[in-house]
């Protein structure tokens, strides 16, 4: 098997005499750059480094895309609706060009690590000047140089390497008190639904040392809650093992907690079949790790487990869920659901219902099965879409039974929250989150964002839970 590229130092030194390049060919001009970003936290994590060399190279981040020298789009390709959202927004953009011609607009992520998408791209948004894969994230300034003096537009695409890793580039980071770390990248599993292992190339870890470095300067610049990113994060240090013994997901994190400061750390996402009691153990022992699981089970049914190629059955993943309550009882669980995946059948998806209510989750994030080309599953024959739609709204009423009756229980406790910042929907009130991730809705001042606090719960909903400060 072809080897993970590391970026070099000088590859990566390069880059820099690029940004600095751009930054002298605007001589000092105001530049603003406007990034959207779709899809996962590691797409998030990608913008905030892209957000970082556009920095290097004097553009200042805005939030109005109308005032933008150059637009970003970090695409999703998870579901169609995410590639869709994309697209439209790309059309969006097209009067903003005509306005301005020196606009520079590109698209990058997932969507565009696909043959086909690329070719939309070409054919139907003339106007984007131009296009980079995942792989190619850390050449984002060589490729702003180039289409810059290009008189054509400029792709860049992934080159079929199994993936790189490259450190040390520069990184903006959203405001506010949480930070992201991607530990590792890509994926090995092909669930045969998901696009990821395509798109993302094999799955790659960042050297133990560098992710420790990298949470030590978070941990001294006053983050209070850092999550670390990956698409199996239990697959972690697979790759790097030599000869000798591993060192896992598990080990990171005990290391993690040795690092002193006062945060909390989160950490997604985990694929049952790699969760290991090992890991479970240390979150049990380390107040450091927040008591919250995200355990993607994508169904019950072992039938459908089984053409999912998801490699655990109904009895795995209830054994680790028994693990995970006999060790840390206050532990909240959130799961992934797909529903409609190519031959459910009413019983398969009745298999579901029964595990939502045997494991009892606090929250579930669903989505209706769409077909990704490429990929198997997009081959097998699909449940039709009322069928689809029906059995959605009938989880979702599942659901919510199960975490109005958890979340009931809390009305009357103190819950002590980190505090975020302003409601979005109620600027009267303060937004905060419990360590199972729950959010709490509170008045108080602003004083307290990026603090922690103690509120008593007053109302309790499924999603939220309202209180006052104590
Ligand atoms: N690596 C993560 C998931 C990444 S994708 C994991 O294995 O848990 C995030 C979620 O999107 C998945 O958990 C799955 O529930 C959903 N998903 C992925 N492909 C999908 C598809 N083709 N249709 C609908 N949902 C999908
Ligand atoms: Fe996709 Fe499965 Fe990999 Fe998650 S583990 S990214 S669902 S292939």
């Amino acid at each position: 098997m072809k080897q993970t590229r590391l970026i070099s130092s000088e590859e990566v030194r390069e880059q820099s005499e690029y940004m600095q390049k751009v930054r002298s060919f605007w001589g000092g001009r105001e530049l603003y750059v406007y990034i959207e970003t779709f899809g996962c936290q590691q797409n998030e994590a990608d913008s905030e480094r892209l957000c970082g060399m556009a920095v290097e190279m004097g553009y200042t981040p805005t939030t109005d895309p109308a005032e933008a020298d150059l637009i970003l789009i970090n695409t999703c390709a998870v579901r169609e609706h995410a590639e869709l959202k994309a697209l439209s927004i790309t059309g969006q953009f097209k009067h903003l060009k005509e306005k301005k011609p020196s606009l520079q607009i590109g698209i990058c992520g997932c969507m565009v690590s696909q043959e086909h998408r690329k070719e939309d791209v070409r054919r139907k948004y003339p106007y984007v000047n131009f296009l980079f894969g995942t792989s190619m994230l850390w050449r984002f300034p060589q490729i702003l140089w180039e289409a810059m003096h290009a008189k054509r537009r400029t792709f860049h695409l992934d080159t079929g390497d199994p993936g790189n890793i490259a450190e040390g580039l520069p990184v903006r980071r959203a405001p506010g008190h949480k930070a992201w770390v991607s530990i590792m990248y890509g994926c090995n599993n092909f669930c045969t639904y998901c696009v990821v292992p395509y798109v993302r190339g094999r799955e790659r870890s960042r050297q133990p040392a560098c992710i420790l470095e990298e949470v030590r300067t978070l941990a001294a610049e006053g983050y209070r809650e850092i999550t670390l990113l990956g698409q199996n994060v239990n697959s972690y240090g697979k790759d790097l093992a030599a000869e000798g013994e591993r060192y896992d997901f598990a080990d990171l994190l005990s290391d993690i907690c040795k690092i002193p400061g006062d945060f909390q750390i989160r950490f997604m996402t985990s694929h049952p079949k790699d969760a290991s009691e090992k890991l479970i153990d240390v979150m049990a022992r380390e107040p450091k790790i927040a008591k919250a699981f995200h355990l993607p089970l994508q169904s019950g049914s072992d039938n459908i487990l089984r053409a999912m190629n998801r490699v655990y059955n109904r009895e795995h993943y209830l054994h680790l869920i028994d693990y995970m309550r006999e060790k840390m009882p206050d532990i909240a669980i959130t799961t992934d659901i797909i529903v409609g995946f190519p031959g459910e059948t009413e019983e398969d998806f009745e298999d579901t219902l029964d595990m939502l209510r045997r494991v009892g989750y606090d929250n579930i994030y669903s989505f209706l099965y769409s077909p990704r080309k490429g990929t198997p599953a997009a081959e097998m024959t699909p449940v039709p879409q009322a069928i689809k739609s029906a059995r959605f709204q009938r989880l979702l009423d599942t659901q919510y039974e199960i975490a109005a009756r958890k979340v009931a229980g809390l009305v009357g406790t103190l819950q002590t929250v980190l505090v975020e910042g302003r409601s979005k929907t109620d600027v009267t009130r303060l937004t905060g989150r419990t360590e199972q991730n729950r959010l709490v809705h509170f008045e108080g001042d602003d004083a307290l964002i990026g603090r922690e606090a103690v509120i008593r719960i007053t109302r309790a909903e499924p999603h939220a839970l309202f209180g006052e400060l104590e």
